[in-house]
C-alpha cells in the first residue's frame, strides 16, 4: 500500500498497539439511560476522496479513498441519543 501525504495534522489516526493483552479501559455508560452498549459516532466535516480509473467500457474501477476528517467528532448513546463525546475522552 503506497504512503499517502498527510498534510495536517488535523487528520486523525488510529495506531492500534502491541504487544496483547489489550488494556480495557472503564466501560461507557450513558448517565442518563444507563446504556452501556450502543453508541454511534458523528463526524463533521469529513472530506471523501475517491480516485476513478475508467474502464474502456465506460465503467469506472474504484482505486483509492482518502478521508481527511477535520472534525469534530462527536460520540453519542445509541439509545436516548445524548452526547457523550466527553465520557469518551475520558
Ligand atoms: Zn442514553
Amino acid at each position: 500500500m503506497a504512503e499517502k501525504k498527510v498534510s495536517s495534522s488535523q487528520v486523525h489516526k488510529i495506531i492500534v498497539k502491541k504487544p496483547f493483552p489489550i488494556k480495557y479501559k472503564e466501560k461507557i455508560k450513558c448517565p442518563y439511560c444507563e446504556n452501556s452498549e450502543e453508541f454511534y459516532e458523528l463526524i463533521e466535516n469529513a472530506t471523501f476522496i475517491i480516485h476513478y480509473f475508467q474502464n474502456e467500457d465506460g465503467t469506472l474501477d474504484m482505486l483509492e479513498e482518502e478521508v481527511e476528517i477535520l472534525g469534530p467528532i462527536r460520540f453519542f448513546c445509541g439509545n436516548c441519543h445524548a452526547d457523550l463525546t466527553r465520557l469518551k475522552e475520558k
